[in-house]
């Protein structure tokens, strides 16, 4: 660490103690932002710890729907995006007009959203997943449709788990799409000995190249647990970090350079600063959405 890296963080450190403020961090983060993080995880492990946590202010190094659920747990802490442009562009290709829209095209189907949806989609549905949580969640409605928004490539994955009629939003993620079958093919080639492990966001003909499909936490657990000491990572490469980190006795191979989120990467460690300093952007959910958001969101965590 430099030192400016140094006095940042000792700043940041500082203030988090006056603000009673945790900070947690997706696994898409920049490795300096994962570093200071009270907690690093995927979208269902940090939506579990903003609800669990005492503190008074989240600052949630992600984007924007992370922090907005964050918001529908936790309407009594502030929360902190310390860029407020941090969006998900597959979050934006779903909005609840169009929904509503669908739903009325659709009448008696049962509506599952991914969490990478804003509040107000969420308020639209039934119930929410992750892409940890997915199956369990499909798997465990009484329906005989489900629409799944916004991604079409994890509900086109998780239509092959499960017998359930999935009828898919065409949304999806320009940073897994950019990962492709032959990036697979040659890293095998280059790496015989190696594992493929890829992310549900990529499309069906690089999952059919892979030996596991995990979220990002079930990535890091699999990267653990393995006697593989060479792995092929296919999803965002923030996550490297993480995985290097954690397991310095073994060599992680991300599928693409250029799977790069390129909001994960607006947050750095002068932006964490500013926003403690200045308690600004706040992310708030209008209590009228964030009331009917949360039923879908507490309906997920109870089948997880
Ligand atoms: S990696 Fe994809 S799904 Fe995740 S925030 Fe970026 S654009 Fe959205």
């Amino acid at each position: 660490m430099g030192n400016r890296d140094t006095e940042l963080t000792e700043k940041i450190l500082n203030l988090k103690k006056s603000r009673n403020a945790v900070i947690l961090a997706h696994n898409y983060q920049l490795g300096e932002v994962q570093d200071i993080a009270d907690f690093v995880g995927d979208s269902l492990e940090l939506s579990q710890k903003a609800a669990k946590t005492d503190a008074d202010v989240i600052v949630f190094c992600g984007v924007h729907f992370m922090a907005e659920t964050a918001s529908i747990l936790c309407p009594d802490k502030v929360v902190l995006l310390p860029d407020i442009h941090a969006g998900c562009p597959m979050a934006d290709m779903v909005t609840a007009e169009g929904l509503r829209q669908r739903k009325r095209e659709l009448p008696g189907a049962i509506v599952v959203c991914y969490v990478n949806s804003s509040a107000e989609v969420k308020a639209e549905s039934d119930v929410c997943c992750t892409s940890a949580s997915a199956v369990k969640v499909i798997e465990s409605l009484d329906a005989k449709d489900i629409l799944f928004v916004p991604d079409q490539y994890l509900g086109h994955y998780i239509s092959t788990k499960t017998d359930k009629k999935m009828i898919l939003w065409p949304g999806f993620c320009p940073t897994h799409l950019r990962i492709h079958p032959k990036h697979l093919s040659h890293l095998r080639q280059e790496y015989p000995q190696s594992k493929v492990v890829v992310h549900p966001e990529c499309r069906p003909e690089v999952v059919d190249l892979a030996d596991e499909v995990l979220s990002t936490g079930g990535m890091c657990r699999f990267a653990r647990e393995t006697k593989a000491e060479e792995l092929i990572v296919g999803t965002e490469i923030g996550i490297i970090h993480r995985l290097r980190k954690e397991n310095p006795g073994k060599k992680f191979i991300p599928a693409s350079e250029q799977a790069i989120c390129p909001m994960m990467k607006l947050i750095t460690l002068e932006k964490i600063l500013w926003s403690l300093e200045e308690m600004t952007p706040e992310v708030r959910v209008p209590e009228e959405v964030r009331l009917r958001a949360k039923v879908a969101v507490d309906k997920m965590l109870e089948i997880v």
